[in-house]
Order: C-alpha cells, then sequence, then structure tokens
C-alpha cells in the first residue's frame, strides 16, 4: 500500500492543463496546519471528517451531496484541488470512474493517494444471477468497489485512514482517533444487525438497481437475485433480455421490493415494478449521503437508515 510520505512538488499537470503551478513555491511541507487531506466520495468524506477532527485536521469532500460516485465528473476547481492534495482518500477498484486520471496525477504530483477498498478484502463483482461481470470487467476490475456497504469494513477503513494521516502528518495521535472512529462504527455494523434480524430467514433476497449490495449481502446474510443495471456500475443499460429474465425472477419468488438508489433513480426500476407489479420501489442511499433532514446526513445514520428501509421493506 502506499504509505510514503514526502513533499509534494508544485508542477503543474501536464496531462490535463487544468492546474498551473503555484508561483514561487518548490516543496511545501506536510503536516499541521498545512496538511491538506482529500476524500473523493460523501461517505469516505464523512468517514475520514471524523477521524481527522478528532486531530484537528480538516478534510475537503470532492463529490457533492447526492452525486453519483460512478457518474460522477469534477470541475476543472475540483481536480486542481485533487492534485494539489497531500493526501487523497479515495475508494478505488474503479468506483470513481471519472477521476481514474486526476488520481494518477495528484500520485505524480507527490500526494498520497490512499484507495480504500483493495485493503478491505475485496470479493469479486457478482452480477445478476451469479455471474461474473464481463462487459464491464475490463473497465470496472474485477473485484467490487461497493466496499462501505459492510459497516465493519468501513471501522477498518477508518484505521487505514487513521494511520496515513498519522504517516503523512507526522501526528501519532491519528492512529488512536482512527481506532475511535473504527469502535464507533463497529457499534453502528451491531445496530445495523439488530436491525436487520427482523427479516425473515426466507425474505432475505435482494433485487437491487445496480450490483452494489455484495458486500453488503455477504455479511448481513442476504442474497443477491438480481440486479437492473448490469456490469457494477450504474452506468450502463441492461438488454431487453436481461430485463425480461429480471421479471421472471421476480414473478418467480414473489418478491416484492427492488431497491433502487437515490443517487441515480432510473426509470427503468420504475418501469420494471409498474411491469410486475406488486413491488415496491424502496429508494436507499447507495453511493452518496443524504441532505439535511434525510437521516442519512452521516454515514453511520445512512447505514442505519438503510438497514431500517429494508427491514420495513422484507417483514411482515
Ligand atoms: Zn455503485
Amino acid at each position: 500500500m502506499s504509505g510514503r510520505t514526502g513533499r509534494r512538488r508544485q508542477t503543474a499537470v501536464a496531462a490535463t492543463a487544468l492546474v498551473v503551478a503555484l508561483a514561487g513555491c518548490s516543496g511545501q511541507a506536510v503536516g499541521g496546519d498545512g496538511a491538506s487531506v482529500v476524500a473523493t466520495t460523501t461517505v469516505l468524506g464523512d468517514v475520514a471528517r471524523r477521524v481527522a477532527d478528532c486531530g484537528g485536521l480538516d478534510v475537503t469532500t470532492l463529490m457533492p451531496i447526492g452525486a453519483d460516485p460512478h457518474g460522477y465528473a469534477p470541475s476543472a476547481a475540483e481536480l486542481s484541488t485533487l492534485v494539489r492534495a497531500d493526501l487523497v482518500v479515495a475508494n478505488g477498484l474503479g468506483l470513481e470512474e471519472s477521476l481514474a486520471s486526476a488520481l494518477d496525477s495528484a500520485r505524480q504530483d507527490g500526494a498520497t493517494v490512499l484507495e480504500v477498498a483493495p485493503l478491505l478484502d475485496p470479493i469479486p463483482m457478482v452480477d445478476a444471477h451469479g455471474d461474473t461481470g464481463e462487459a464491464d470487467a475490463h473497465d470496472h476490475g474485477a473485484l467490487d468497489p461497493h466496499v462501505w456497504l459492510d459497516v465493519a469494513r468501513m471501522a477498518e477503513a477508518a484505521r487505514l485512514i487513521g494511520a496515513e494521516l498519522a504517516a503523512v502528518t507526522g501526528d501519532d495521535a491519528l492512529v488512536a482517533c482512527g481506532d475511535r472512529v473504527a469502535d464507533d462504527l463497529l457499534a453502528t455494523d451491531a445496530e445495523v444487525r439488530e436491525i436487520l434480524a427482523a427479516v425473515p430467514p426466507e425474505s432475505r433476497l435482494l433485487i437491487t438497481d445496480h450490483a452494489a449490495f455484495g458486500y453488503f449481502a455477504r455479511t448481513y446474510d442476504f442474497e443477491v437475485l438480481g440486479v437492473v443495471v448490469p456490469g457494477g456500475s450504474t452506468l450502463a443499460e441492461p438488454s431487453s433480455a436481461e430485463l425480461a429474465g429480471l421479471a421472471q425472477i421476480i414473478r418467480d419468488t414473489g418478491v416484492r421490493a427492488i431497491f433502487a438508489n437515490k443517487a441515480d433513480t432510473t426509470a427503468l426500476v420504475d418501469a420494471l415494478a409498474a411491469e410486475v407489479g406488486q413491488v415496491e420501489v424502496v429508494e436507499l442511499y447507495v453511493g452518496t449521503l443524504g441532505p439535511e433532514g434525510s437521516g442519512a446526513e452521516d454515514y453511520a445514520t445512512m447505514m442505519l437508515t438503510n438497514a431500517r428501509l429494508i427491514a420495513a421493506a422484507l417483514s411482515e
């Protein structure tokens, strides 16, 4: 993993030509107030902020609330923030599809890029009907990026972020900050399990808008019956044969809910539900936190809200 500390070179990023060199600076010491920490997704931004807060650091979150991380394209100003960071906390495994070259630029410019998903015991992408995603395997990698839907994995991510912040700043107290946030998240994980315990074994079946629930299903004991959008991203489109197959699965199994994604409400999900009938479309917080008042303002409440919505939809 990337553990190097370093002074970043203040150079223009030729590849994008979007960033100009800061005049007169030949190097910037990291650490203390000067450490610039950027997280890509709102979920990682929240977890990193909790760790950093405890050590008196700020975190800038790149993506806005409501952005779909698969499709999010940063502005020039956001790219500039990213490549100038000392530490970038990213998900990795192909989640941030439009940020790949910017993350490379940040690395080349001396930033430490901590991609958490590859370090969290990633599992293979499982697509509809248990097949491994094939068409998009090249683009998204064969491993599933949606690690944050397992809260215990994110507890481990908090530890990793604390250790990396300590390495970048030289402030060892940040390691304990990471551990503290990890312990809080493990308590959240236990709460999620308690909420989901209401779902009877025979109802632990998920149909979702895209293949985001592999980790969730594995850790909380559900089965993913099918997904509407294939390939592990929200950006692909299903064939009519795939949709017909999914409609058949819904009829055969009698599942009563399709779980959609607030950040990317797809008309396909509604169309499928309308065609099959007798299924409820339940929107979950999948790729992004929700706005104030949504019950998903931070990562822990987002997962508790998801658990309640799933439990309500699948329990009688
Ligand atoms: Zn996704």
